[in-house]
């Protein structure tokens, strides 16, 4: 062992003994824990995990599950029946809405003809129409900003293939596409620098900013981000009207063959539908634009068909449960948006979600220990749009947030504990300012520490009670327990978020395991320790 080596071990024996001796008072109230239980619950989920053949249909058989599509609702009728046969009752579709047409591709071909062959990687954007066959035209570079770039190309565009965005430029990757949080980050994160950004408050400054066209992201489509949705509208309008053949986008993200994109067009019926579009990778993007800019035209095909499901216009939620054998009333939600985008086939995004909060009450239903309380799965949709899908369910159930006018259910809704952040391990668990339910998360974390889970964060930050980003906020947004976990990012944002490579094999499978036997054991505890959890303090100001 060489020197530094030595120093290294010393360093870390310092550490350990240091936080032996204050462990103690870092927990001020002990919630009893049932060892026994943890034990089962670690043989259930490690033992017989099902966790990656949930995913293998979410993601490879029924994947990719736009909102509404023909493969979402086959995927919601698989999940029913899964819920069914592990012994869940009262499994159901809930609908909401209207939420608008579902969408999905149904076939994409996509090639540079001249100056010579080149297959092109891509996939059409959600909500836009197909070629109606085979269709080979010039490219053009039309990059549209705004309603002021229409001028420039009014009457040129008919019949053309026209690339609505710059050029992208591209830069090197030096460092890993993945990431696994180090303790060091875990341990900041912990931590509040700035006491005076507490989260609550108006949203961020320019969060809600014009965005250009074809960079198109979920924010642009909902209606918190009005300006989006009018310039995208403008654009779809004046495309339709010149003709335009097929209209191309680089991504608004990625390179090196994953292409990050999401919708062209929208689900709501009275918006207009633009020409076909696509976006493909941004090397192939550019080339195309720097043949252009050299004088040579080049000549491209694309055959793209697209299907709308216009059958039935109202969203949906899975939901199945445990029923609680003393306190059947009083419940514990776990769940994550069962929709996803096109471009791949939701896997992290959020099939992992998905199959996790499924393995989680597989393990309970399997392990028939009783729970006093109800412990009920549910299955978003509509979340990509806008978090429809848990903002319908929030006011059906508890209460709509315009009057506040609680439902009986609303004092007897525990908590709700939310996966969307990828496939990664959970690292640690949001209390969302919350001392006491911090402290009752630390004695359910103290047992499985080895597991990866490491430490409570959002000790000081509230929740922002308003909706935004995934669907635990919906609960936190009328005062509800909307628990998310911090998980390891691996390669959610640089690789699989929103992107044609959101693929099984992007999943790492003891990531997943680990986070449904936490989902199990934290729904456990809930559903079987005496008292309901705390709730989050919702006297700080907020804005609406
Ligand atoms: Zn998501």
């Amino acid at each position: 062992m060489n020197l530094p080596r030595i120093r290294a071990v010393l360093a870390a024996f310092t550490i350990a003994l240091l936080s032996l001796s204050i462990a103690p008072a870092q927990q001020p109230v002990e919630d009893k824990v049932d060892l026994g239980a943890l034990t089962q619950i670690k043989n259930e989920a490690f033992q017989h995990s099902q966790v990656m053949d949930n995913l293998f249909y979410i993601s490879e058989v029924y994947g990719p599950r736009v909102t509404n599509s023909r493969n979402h609702r086959a995927a919601a009728e698989w999940a029913m029946q899964q819920m069914k046969t592990w012994g869940l009752q009262n499994v159901h579709l809930e609908k909401w809405g209207p939420f608008g047409d579902g969408w999905q591709i149904k076939k994409y071909y996509g090639a540079l003809e001249t100056p010579a062959y080149a297959a092109l990687i891509g996939f059409p954007l959600a909500w836009t129409p197909g070629t109606n066959g085979s269709v080979t035209a010039d490219a053009v570079l039309a990059p549209l900003h705004s309603e002021a770039d229409f001028a420039k190309y009014k009457g040129k565009l008919k019949g053309k293939i026209v690339l609505i965005f710059d050029p992208r430029e591209l830069s090197l990757h030096t460092e890993a596409e993945a990431h696994r949080l180090t303790d060091e980050e875990i341990e900041a994160r912990t931590k509040t620098p700035d006491p005076s950004h507490t989260g609550f408050g108006p949203p961020r400054a320019g969060a809600a900013a014009t965005p250009r066209p074809g960079e198109y992201t979920p924010s642009t489509l909902s209606t918190a981000a009005p300006t989006g949705r009018i310039l995208r509208n403008q654009v779809n309008a004046f495309l339709k009207e010149e003709g335009v053949a097929v209209a191309l986008t680089p991504g608004y993200n990625g390179d090196g063959g994953t292409i990050f994109a999401s919708y062209g067009g929208s689900q709501d019926p009275k918006d207009p539908v633009g020409p076909p579009m696509a976006a493909i990778t941004p090397e192939q993007y550019n080339r195309i634009c720097r043949l252009l800019q050299h004088g040579i035209t080049p000549k491209l095909t694309f055959d793209i068909e697209t299907e709308y499901q216009k059958d039935d216009l109202m969203g949906f939620n899975v939901v199945g449960e445990i029923p609680g054998t003393t306190k059947a009333d009083e419940v514990v939600m776990v769940g994550g948006h069962f929709d996803s985008w096109q471009g791949g086939t939701g896997a992290t995004d959020n099939g992992t979600g998905s199959a996790v909060a499924m393995e989680a009450v597989r393990i309970l239903a399997t392990l028939h220990k009783p729970m006093a309380r109800t412990v009920r799965v549910a299955l978003w949709g509509g979340e990509e749009e806008g978090l429809y899908g848990s903002l319908a369910y929030v006011q059906q159930h508890f209460a709509p947030r315009d009057t506040m006018k609680k439902t009986p259910e609303y004092d007897k809704l525990d908590v709700y504990f939310n996966d969307d952040s990828g496939s990664g391990k959970f690292r640690a668990v949001s209390a969302l300012g919350n001392a006491e339910l911090a402290a009752i998360f630390q004695s359910w974390i103290a047992p499985i520490k080895d597991l990866g889970i490491e430490s409570v964060v959002g000790l000081t930050a509230g929740p922002t009670l308003q909706p935004g980003g995934t669907d635990s906020t919906s609960f936190s947004w009328i005062g509800l327990d909307g628990i998310g976990f911090m998980q390891d990012p691996l390669e959610y944002g640089s690789r699989t978020h929103h992107s044609n490579m959101d693929l099984y094999d992007r999943v790492q499978t003891g990531d997943v395991m680990q986070g449904a036997m936490i989902e199990a054991w934290f729904a456990y505890n809930a559903a079987t320790r005496a008292e309901m959890l705390p709730r989050i303090d919702t006297t700080a100001p907020t804005t609406k």
